[in-house]
């Protein structure tokens, strides 16, 4: 042959890679897990013409041909947990589909019951319990994996055990929930109007195999095995061959639901961009009590952003600041969350001057009176001291908007002035 030619092919092989590049989705990546497998068979039946049936045997051949029909589908990527007689543990299928991070799971099981009667198809989703555990779980291994991008945005200062990442966890949960319910319902529905089955519905369930997972996952249960006409079904190809092309629809069924919703949330999304602002500044007040707490104090529950202003007697405790009504309701959720169950959001007008009265810094309150080679008084001038019911109250500057005051108590912040509050003080 020339060379031209393979120059000519080259150019041919460049050119498609590069548009495949351009144009190419990133694939929808899904966990195809047969149940059991190797020792354990699962459930079984004999009988005497149809011979001993096995659940591990039929649930790997529908599970294979469900693949085959996936991977001739350019948009998916299929991860199996088994493809032949063996038993991975139900931690190493849950390993496997969290490591690889993939977009859903999907378990394919047979049932049996002690009544032969019994029969059809059901598809298990996350029992509400189960989600609890997820959560726990979540919240130990300091998943931050865990928690998509855009959750991830919203909750930036990740800690696990922040009631902030608390709330972020619980919403990554139920999104699971909600989208392992949408492919139940298509299951089922492709079983009943496409293979004429009869089904048991899409039904919650703690079930170990799904427990740990995160991303959507179902456990389909195809017939009895105990039902002959049933275990007659399931062990011939034809039958075998409907289920598995039920399932595929449904699946292929359900990226296509994902991605128009994706679609739906962009446009959402856009519009979301432009949400006015409130004229008003909201913070949450969390407590409002005659102690003075330390901003790190675990009266906060592990809430940060506390400003704590007083006003008399009283020290009121503010988490959070934003004049966006979604992050307000985001805010307020979160406070209730962690506990301040009473939590309520409190508008302030911004650069509001205060028609009677000032701002100060209130920087420290002693029993015993400060030495005057004490860190705060030997690093701050003007300090302000006065006796009030047998202690020292020691105040700082004056201020007329609260945003004034809150420049001040950053500043001496960067002083290494901490755990000052912001003091209203009334003429
Ligand atoms: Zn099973």
């Amino acid at each position: 042959m020339k060379p031209q030619f393979y120059f000519k092919k080259l150019v041919i092989f460049i050119f498609t890679l590069m548009i495949s590049l351009a144009f190419g989705q990133k694939k929808f990546k899904l966990i195809l897990d047969a149940g059991h497998g190797g020792h354990d068979a699962g459930t079984n039946r004999k009988y005497s013409d149809l011979g001993h049936i096995k659940e591990k045997d039929i649930a790997l051949k529908i599970t294979l041909m469900v693949g085959k029909m996936l991977e001739k589908n350019k948009d998916f990527k299929v991860i199996y947990t088994r493809k032949t007689d063996v038993y991975p543990t139900l931690g190493e299928r849950t390993d496997l589909a969290n490591n690889s991070k993939a977009d859903l799971f999907v378990s394919i099981h047979c049932n049996a019951a002690a009544r032969r009667s019994a029969h059809g198809t059901e598809t298990f989703v996350q029992g509400p319990d189960q989600n609890k555990t997820n959560l726990e779980v979540a919240k130990r291994e300091n998943a931050v994996i865990f928690l998509d991008k855009k959750d991830r945005k919203r909750f930036a200062n990740y800690n696990p055990n922040s009631p902030e990442s608390l709330i972020a966890l619980k919403i990554q949960q139920s999104k699971y929930l909600q989208k392992s319910l949408i492919l139940g319902g298509l299951l089922e529905n492709n079983f009943t109007k496409k293979d004429g089955r009869f089904s048991r519905g899409v039904r919650q369930k703690n079930l170990h195999v799904l427990r740990l997972n995160a991303m959507p996952s179902v456990l389909i249960e195809t017939g009895f095995i105990s039902n002959k006409e049933d275990a007659k079904y399931l062990i011939s190809y034809k039958g075998q061959k409907e289920v598995a092309k039920s399932i595929y629809n449904a699946i292929v069924d359900y990226k296509k639901t994902l991605d128009r919703k994706k679609g739906k949330t962009n446009k959402k999304k856009k519009k979301k961009k432009v949400e006015r602002k409130l004229s008003n500044d909201y913070r949450i007040l969390i407590k409002t009590t005659r102690t003075r707490f330390n901003l790190n104090s675990p009266n906060f529950r592990g809430l940060k952003y506390i400003l704590p202003i007083k006003e008399g007697k009283f020290y009121k405790y503010y988490y959070g600041v934003t004049n966006y009504d979604s992050r307000k309701k985001i805010n307020l959720e979160t406070a209730k969350n962690a506990g301040f169950r009473n939590a309520y959001a409190v508008g302030f007008v911004p650069n509001q001057y205060l028609s009677s009265g000032y701002y100060r810094i209130e920087i420290a309150v002693t029993q015993k009176r400060l030495s005057s080679k004490s860190p705060i008084l030997s690093k701050l001038k003007n300090i302000k001291r006065h006796k009030l019911n047998g202690r020292h109250y020691y105040t700082y500057g004056k201020a007329n908007t609260l945003e004034k005051a809150i420049l001040l108590q950053k500043k001496l912040e960067r002083m290494g002035i901490k755990n000052t509050i912001i003091e209203k003080v009334k003429k």
